[in-house]
């Protein structure tokens, strides 16, 4: 009796807050975001909590850089209050829709803006410099290093993702001042978080003997200034060129001089080219994630871009703690 009885007090008590939260923010009233990118949506997700309705555009399992905009998507942006894209040459389809947004209400941001990392020469490790110096030839037929490029991942840095929440907070607020405060203190409690992950990555980098890495595509320009370690890239700033057979034996060579002990791949990326060197060079692969996208499998577990720039901080961990 007295079980039924708590079983019904715990019943009740489900359906008064099932009620009340109800109450409190009818869906009708969200704020209605439409989000290029996953990583962005999270961000607008941790700002906007439950005043927002976020759409995101690139499903997951969709590698973000070849995604197309489709006519939904259009309809999905132009019917939201906010839109907030990445730039930089992320969406490749973002200046066709700031142009049809032109007369609409709609609030835009760019949540790159200004924080786009230039890749230049210094990245490349000092130790190929002279190599480069006598054979110029193997700049363009050898790995991509994106001299002089902008890099758009902006969020795999969490200081410049920090500017990010910043950027979507101060957008929210135009777009909802009731909600003002809310926003400010969600941002403020995520960028805790970022702050927290950015201890967190200095902490790996302080420990790591080896300090270049071997990505798959160039998006981890910005992180790796920001840690002081060399990007290697296998493909440029968007992973849809293969390397050329004369490319990829010079980072089989390089991958052995520079002692480097894991390749890494992605997981929305085939991960043949990456497995190809790293067989051919004799060392191993792990994941290392640009966290533009999930796979469906990670969507559904519902995994967060913290918990996947952990994953990311263990595996350079174990890539870089040898040389
Ligand atoms: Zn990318």
């Amino acid at each position: 009796m007295k079980r039924i009885l708590l079983l019904f007090l715990a019943v009740s008590m489900l359906l008064m807050t099932g009620c009340a939260s109800k109450q409190s923010t009818p869906a009708t009233k969200k704020v209605q975001v439409a989000v290029s990118i996953y990583p962005l949506a999270e961000f607008v997700r941790a700002v906007g909590g439950e005043k927002v309705q976020v759409n995101t555009l690139v499903p997951a399992g969709v590698e973000a850089h070849s995604y197309e905009l489709s006519a939904t998507d259009m309809k999905t942006i132009t019917q939201a209050q906010v839109f907030v894209y990445n730039g930089g040459g992320m969406e490749s389809w973002a200046d066709k829709v700031e142009q049809s947004l032109k007369d609409k209400p709609v609030k835009i941001l760019q949540a790159g803006k200004g924080l786009f990392v230039k890749l230049d020469e210094e990245h490349q490790h000092d130790e190929h410099k002279d190599e480069h110096k006598h054979e110029e030839h193997k700049h363009e037929a050898g790995h991509v290093h994106d001299h002089g490029g902008f890099d758009p991942h902006v969020w795999l840095d969490p200081v410049l993702a920090s500017k990010q929440v910043a950027a979507i907070s101060e957008t929210l607020q135009a777009a909802d001042p009731t909600n003002k405060e809310y926003y400010q203190k969600n941002a403020a409690a995520y960028q805790a978080e970022l702050n927290k992950l950015d201890q967190e990555f200095k902490a790996m980098r302080a420990q790591a003997k080896q300090d270049a890495f071997v990505t798959t595509h160039s998006a981890f320009g910005s992180l790796a200034k920001r840690y002081d370690l060399h990007q290697i890239a296998i493909m440029g700033i968007t992973p849809n060129v293969e390397p050329t057979p004369q490319a990829l034996a010079n980072l089989i060579n390089l991958v052995k001089k520079e002692q480097i002990k894991y390749i890494f791949f992605e997981e929305l990326v085939s991960p043949k080219v990456a497995q190809t060197i790293a067989a051919e060079a004799g060392v191993k692969t792990l994941v290392l994630n640009p966290v533009e996208g999930l796979t469906k499998a990670q969507q559904e577990k519902k995994v967060t871009y913290l918990e996947l720039m952990r994953q990311n901080i263990a595996n350079l961990k174990i890539a870089l703690e040898n040389k």
